[in-house]
Formats: C-alpha cells, sequence, structure tokens
C-alpha cells in the first residue's frame, strides 16, 4: 500500500474512532435507565406515603374496634342490671337514658368503621399498583442496562478492531508523515488529508493552476500539501 492510501484509510479508521467514543457517551439506554431510576424514585416516595396512610388507617381501625367492644361491654352491663331487677324505677330512667347514649356511640363508630375500611381499601389498592409499577419498572430497567452493556461491549471489540488496523497503517507510514498528519488532524477536527480527484482536491475543493498541478504531480512518494487549504494532499495513492 502507498503512503498516501495509507494515510487515507488512517483517517478513515480515526474518524470511525472519534464517531464510535462519542456515540458511547451518547448511547441512548444511558439518558433512558436515568430517566427510569428518576420515575422510580419518585414512585417510591409516594409509595411510603401511601403505606404509612395504610399503616395509620389500620391503627385507626383498631382503635374503633376497641372502643366498639368497650361501649358494647356497658350496654351489656347495663342491660344486665335491668333485665337482673336489681334497680328501682328511677334507676331504670338512668340506664335507658344511657343505653340511648351508647346506642348513638356505637351508630357512630359504626359508620367511622365503614368509612375507615373503604379508605383502607383504596390505600391497599394504591400501595398493589405502585408496587406494581415498580417491579415493572425494575424489569425495564435492567432490559436497560443489558442493552447498554451489550452495546458498550460491541463498541468495545470494534474500538479493539480499529486500534488494530490502526497501528497497521501507521507501519505503513513514515514517522515524517505520521507526524504532519497528527498535527494537521489536530488543526482540521480529524479531516487532515484530502486526496486530489482530478485537479480538484476533495475537500476544500479549489481547483488547481496549472503551474500547481504541475507540482503536486512531482511531489515525492505522491502526497504533498494542499496549496490551497494546507491540508495533506494525496496525488496517488499508490
Ligand atoms: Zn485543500
Amino acid at each position: 500500500m502507498g503512503e498516501g492510501k495509507a494515510l487515507l484509510a488512517l483517517q478513515e479508521v480515526d474518524l470511525e474512532l472519534m464517531r464510535a467514543k462519542r456515540s458511547v457517551e451518547e448511547l441512548p439506554e444511558k439518558g433512558r435507565i436515568t430517566k427510569v431510576r428518576s420515575a422510580s424514585r419518585k414512585v417510591t416516595s409516594e409509595l411510603n406515603r401511601i403505606v404509612g396512610v395504610r399503616k395509620d388507617l389500620e391503627m385507626a381501625i383498631a382503635d374503633n374496634e376497641t372502643d366498639r367492644a368497650k361501649v358494647s361491654e356497658l350496654v351489656d352491663e347495663a342491660q344486665g342490671k335491668v333485665e337482673a331487677g336489681e334497680v328501682d324505677y328511677r334507676a331504670i330512667k338512668d340506664l335507658e337514658s344511657q343505653l340511648t347514649t351508647y346506642a348513638k356511640r356505637l351508630e357512630k363508630i359504626d359508620f367511622e368503621h365503614v368509612h375507615l375500611e373503604e379508605e383502607l381499601g383504596k390505600a391497599r389498592k394504591g400501595e398493589q399498583e405502585h408496587l406494581e409499577w415498580l417491579a415493572r419498572s425494575k424489569r425495564e430497567e435492567e432490559r436497560l442496562i443489558s442493552a447498554y452493556k451489550e452495546r458498550l461491549r460491541e463498541m468495545g471489540a470494534r474500538v479493539r478492531e480499529l486500534t488494530d488496523k490502526r497501528k497497521d497503517l501507521c507501519e505503513e507510514i513514515s514517522p515524517e508523515l505520521l507526524e504532519a498528519y497528527r498535527a494537521a488532524s489536530g488543526r482540521f477536527g480529524g479531516l487532515a488529508v484530502e486526496r486530489l480527484n482530478g485537479i480538484t482536491p476533495s475537500i476544500c475543493r479549489v481547483s488547481l493552476q496549472a503551474s500547481q498541478q504541475a507540482q503536486v504531480s512531482a511531489a515525492e512518494d505522491g502526497v504533498c500539501e494542499c496549496p490551497y487549504c494546507h491540508r495533506i494532499l494525496v496525488v496517488r495513492e499508490d
């Protein structure tokens, strides 16, 4: 392979290496993983709130049931006294009045119980839905991580392949020309080498004058500097 051809091939390899490195930075899975994690954090915090509500409701229901048991006991006690005939007429009136009060309290307790059970049902449903969402989200995150790792493996393999190819190409180019390529590559953002198509360089596309054509044709090894853009100009590839 002539030096000109090797230089052009080296430039292709280097451009692809640049693209490969950039695309690792820009892999879409990376952004998606961040989004899924951030959404999971929000849902987890909402789940914790719901679990707190559910526990409070369970405690409120336990309290409600304790209250009911206490009042029922008082009712039994009062009724027992009435039925046993242990009390006089006046005391019976008092007990009846107490029983009315207890009945109202029981009604209130039962009404609250229904309401608390409804709220508990909603909280449990919400908790379940959030847990299911998080499980799905976890599976999605795992899928994305494995896709991301697979892409990184593929890219890594390609980069190693290109790096080997680069090493082989560099051996076909003189150290002086390699140094010129390295400098021009930095100056021109990777586009350091152009080829002469007819009388027109492929990157700057300014056609050479007759005198310049003669000059570049005489270039040693078919490689010289473009008189316009000062990139490396490959006149002959072999
Ligand atoms: Zn040029």
